[in-house]
């Protein structure tokens, strides 16, 4: 079992399989970045199953891939049915824009794939356009819908910013409430790569907003979620992750692993370590030994919030989100 210094049990790895994305967001990638990772930097599908091998026989029970854009990696259904052989009762999810989605979901689905968190932050072309710096609307939704044809559990993120969306909470609820999906709205964490005119909305906001609407009841959180829950009179749950409160990290239970191979304890700091050349030498033993130090090094909070309120210097197309 991995077990930080903390006492948090660490058994949730997000995977980033690509720091490329196809939008442009304005509030993680709103510009291509100076240069990309170079291919031959990547870990393969290979090096980076030695690594989820070791994960999962040190106790990791939940894997996530993201990315960048995840579905821009070819023969993604390939690694993930490498996981899903080696362990079917993982629970295996991907967080996507998806973008691709209509044309992969049948296939990701085979592989073993269970669930995704897409991420839609409005339901008008135009402001999606804004947001995402293309044309992205009619495909990203004919991709839900294609995966909830498949049978793949979605769940919805929406990154809600003043003057651009915030009219649009409200519609977002009742698309995914109307689909069965439950949606989580992420306040909006600054790091140095997004746009900086952005202003998020903060819980209380958004609270305000919803009870225009509904009533509901809070819920708190649920085993290690990040989420805040909130129950309406009819069951419907929905979510809010507020990295700003000082509850966002007390259960954290994940660490995450980029393309390159550097091993990230925690979403917010630079500190990592890489396994890239002990997986490419098959030196498992080694690689274990740097899971293990990371897993002991996970910092107890980040710095958004509290009085040294920071903005964080990494990319969260690099992290995964
Ligand atoms: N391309 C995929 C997607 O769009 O979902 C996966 C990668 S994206 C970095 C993962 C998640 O991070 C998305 O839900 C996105 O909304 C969230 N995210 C990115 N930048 C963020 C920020 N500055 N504040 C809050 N959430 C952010």
């Amino acid at each position: 079992m991995l077990v930080d210094s903390y006492d948090r049990v660490v058994d949730y790895i997000r995977i980033s399989v690509t720091e490329r994305c196809n939008f442009r967001c304005q509030y993680c990638m709103p510009e291509k970045p100076f240069s990309w990772v170079p291919k031959e930097n990547l870990l393969t599908f290979e090096e980076l199953f030695e690594f989820v091998k070791i994960a999962v026989d040190e106790g990791v029970k939940k894997i996530r891939i993201t990315g960048g854009e995840p579905l821009l990696r070819e023969d993604l259904d390939k690694f993930i049915k490498m996981i899903y052989d080696y362990k079917n009762d993982i629970d295996l999810a991907m967080t996507t824009n998806a973008f691709l989605l209509k044309g992969t979901a049948q296939k990701l689905t085979d592989a073993g794939l269970k669930r995704i968190n897409v991420s839609i932050d409005t339901l008008k072309p135009n402001v999606a356009q804004e947001i995402a710096g293309k044309d992205v609307l009619a495909n990203v939704l004919a991709g839900v819908d294609e995966a909830l044809k498949v049978g793949l559990k979605v769940k919805v993120n929406m990154v809600p910013m003043q003057g651009v969306n915030s009219d649009e909470i409200l519609d977002v609820l009742e698309y995914c409430k109307k689909r069965g999906m439950s949606i989580r709205f992420i306040e909006y964490m600054e790091n140095s790569f997004a746009k900086e005119e952005i202003k998020g909305l903060k819980s209380k906001e958004l609270l305000e907003v919803i009870s225009s609407r509904y009533t509901f009841e809070d819920e708190g959180f649920d085993g290690s979620s990040p989420s805040h829950y909130y129950v309406m009179d009819d069951g419907y749950k929905f979510g809010i992750i507020e990295p700003y409160e000082d509850d966002f990290c007390k259960k954290c239970n994940r660490i995450r692993l980029t393309a390159e191979g550097n091993l990230i304890p925690c979403l917010y700091f630079d500190e990592a370590m890489s396994i890239a050349h002990f997986v490419k030498n098959g030196d498992i033993k080694n690689a274990a030994l740097v899971l293990k130090e990371v897993v002991k090094n996970k910092p107890e909070k980040n710095r958004w919030g509290g009085e040294d309120h920071e903005t964080s210097s990494r990319a969260f197309y690099e992290t995964g989100g």
